[in-house]
């Protein structure tokens, strides 16, 4: 077992899909499954700044946040104590694998985040199973349900959220349930075991990746949508359409449109009720309808909340010495509810509760989804905003299943989709951040892939004498710039005459 100092010095790579960062030589990434391919070499900064006291800092909630927070505390302070309380009983584990691993049997060993000795030699306390009632910022003190009393040198709320439950009628019944914990994932896979079929409420990530672990388990899934589409804010109409015909081939029915008015059932779930007099029949409900900010503690306490609490970029509250971080705070009014998110701010409230002055920016967080026997890469805004004029590049000649797009908004590179293969999702990453111009990203992508070996060149129509530049491709066609000529489909024709693809000779 390490110290956290000790881990620093290892080799480290990132996964690019979640943002966990862990050892070189890692095989699956543990907090969302992936591998190797999706790893990039990482640099730890180790901090400098060191202020040994004896303070006691309490940390409400024992999720990522929370762990992050005391990690960065005890590299930055030897001596102080700090103690994590929070309502589960399981050590911290990897929140994103629950709606992964649901068919694999979910083992509270294999979603560990760190084993126990590791809080022992890091002198970081837990306690489990304790719900904090309230928050006395002036006195310093947080209660807990069960009349136990701390007082606090430095406080850091990260509570984290709970499902968002719409006030259906029947969601009370057994057979519906959330995914936020093991045990409501671990109530999903005995119901599905028991279950012919299942209605999933809400077509975004964590319930396609739900209704993909029910099929798996041989149960019939409809996943309704009160979008028009699936996933509308993170992946654009085309995407949205892609994954539903890819549902669709794995027997996932996916209805658009589709306002729930109830749960039908008297004891048992039966059915789930549409809007328009539309009756699914199933056997249990899953509920995915997003999140909700676990803020009453904190709004009691006279916190500042919008959705979430409020906090400035060093992770602050308007109170002196009470810090938020992770799905609970809002930084500049938003919270993507990522697990990267929640890390980095719990890391940064953990280093300024010590005293060090760190500042929290927000990233560009991808969008990925792994399931029906393919995976999606989204990144920056990918044409789901409206009255945009995105020009949508494709990337090269694909196969049927897969997907590579590229949206530009006045010629500079603002997201891209990568679906059925997202091995390049780490330079996609970089000309995403980097802003690339259309021509740059293009010429750079070609040069990557043949490592500068292929020359572009120009093709002329023997017909009308246009000219085909592999530099330039032909965008507005949907011909990305660096396309060779030898990888235009078959079925290409010069866009000023129609001369077929033969009818060209190299310049
Ligand atoms: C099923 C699922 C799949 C996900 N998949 C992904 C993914 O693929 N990629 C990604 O980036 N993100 C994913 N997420 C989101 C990610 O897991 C969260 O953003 C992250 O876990 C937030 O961490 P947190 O520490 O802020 O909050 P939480 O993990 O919610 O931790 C808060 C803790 O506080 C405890 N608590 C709450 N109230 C009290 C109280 N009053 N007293 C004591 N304890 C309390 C809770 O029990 C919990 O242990 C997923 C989330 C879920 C639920």
């Amino acid at each position: 077992m390490e110290s956290i100092k000790e881990t620093g010095k290892k080799r480290l790579v990132r996964c690019l899909v979640c943002g966990e960062i862990m050892e070189e030589g890692t095989l699956v990434c543990p907090v969302c499954g992936v591998g190797p391919d999706q790893f990039v070499p990482y640099e730890q900064i180790e901090t400098v700044f060191r202020r040994d006291t004896k303070e006691v800092f309490l940390i409400l909630g024992k999720g990522i946040a929370a762990l992050s927070a005391a990690k960065a505390i005890r590299e930055r302070n030897e001596t102080c104590g700090i103690l994590l309380i929070g309502e589960e009983r399981e050590l911290p584990y990897n929140r994103p694998m629950l709606t992964k691993s649901m068919s694999e049997g979910l083992s509270e060993e294999s979603l560990t985040i760190q084993k126990s000795e590791w809080y022992d030699e890091n002198r970081i306390l837990l306690l489990n199973e304790k719900t904090v009632e309230t928050v006395v910022p002036d006195k310093k003190e947080v209660r807990l349900t069960d009349g136990m009393t701390f007082l606090y040198d430095k406080c850091i709320y990260a509570l984290g959220a709970t499902s968002f439950i719409p006030p259906y009628v029947g969601a009370n019944l057994p057979e519906v349930v959330a995914v936020r914990n093991i045990k409501d994932a671990q109530k999903v896979a005995l119901l599905a075991a028991q279950s012919k079929s299942a209605v999933v409420i809400g077509g975004g990530i964590l319930g396609l990746e739900t209704a993909w672990e029910l099929t798996k388990k041989q149960v019939k899934v409809t996943v309704v949508e009160m979008a028009p589409r699936i996933m509308p804010r993170q992946i654009g109409a085309e995407t949205s359409d892609r994954l539903t015909e890819i549902a669709s081939i794995h027997g996932i029915e996916i209805m658009t449109h589709a306002t729930v008015k109830g749960i039908l059932g008297v004891e048992h779930v039966t059915a789930v009720e549409l809007e328009g007099d539309i009756r699914i029949p199933a056997d249990m409900v899953v509920i995915s309808c997003g999140i909700k900010a676990v803020t009453a503690q904190a709004v009691e306490a006279g916190i500042a909340c919008n959705r979430a609490i409020v906090v400035d970029s060093y992770m602050q509250t308007n109170f002196r010495d009470v810090y938020a971080c992770g799905d609970c705070a809002e930084f500049e009014g938003m919270n993507y509810a990522l697990w990267t998110e929640a890390t980095q701010m719990g890391k940064v409230a953990g280093a300024n509760a010590c005293g060090e002055r760190m500042e929290y920016q927000h990233d560009l967080y991808p969008v990925t989804f792994h399931g029906m026997n393919t995976s999606l890469y989204a990144i920056g805004d990918n044409g789901t905003r409206e009255g945009i004029n995105y020009q949508i590049v494709n990337g090269e000649a694909i196969k049927a299943d897969q997907m590579e797009q590229y949206y530009f908004v006045e010629d500079t590179l603002v997201g891209a989709v990568l679906l059925g293969d997202t091995s390049k999702s780490a330079w996609v990453e970089e000309a995403v951040k980097g802003k690339k111009q259309q021509k740059e990203l293009f010429l750079d992508k070609k040069s990557k892939d043949t490592k500068g070996e292929t020359e572009m060149e120009k093709y002329i129509c023997n017909v009308c004498g246009y000219e085909y530049d592999e530099a330039a491709g032909e965008p507005d066609n949907g011909i990305a710039p660096g396309t060779k000529f030898a990888d235009l489909p078959a079925d290409y024709v010069c866009p000023i005459c129609g001369a077929g693809k033969d009818e060209f000779d190299k310049a």
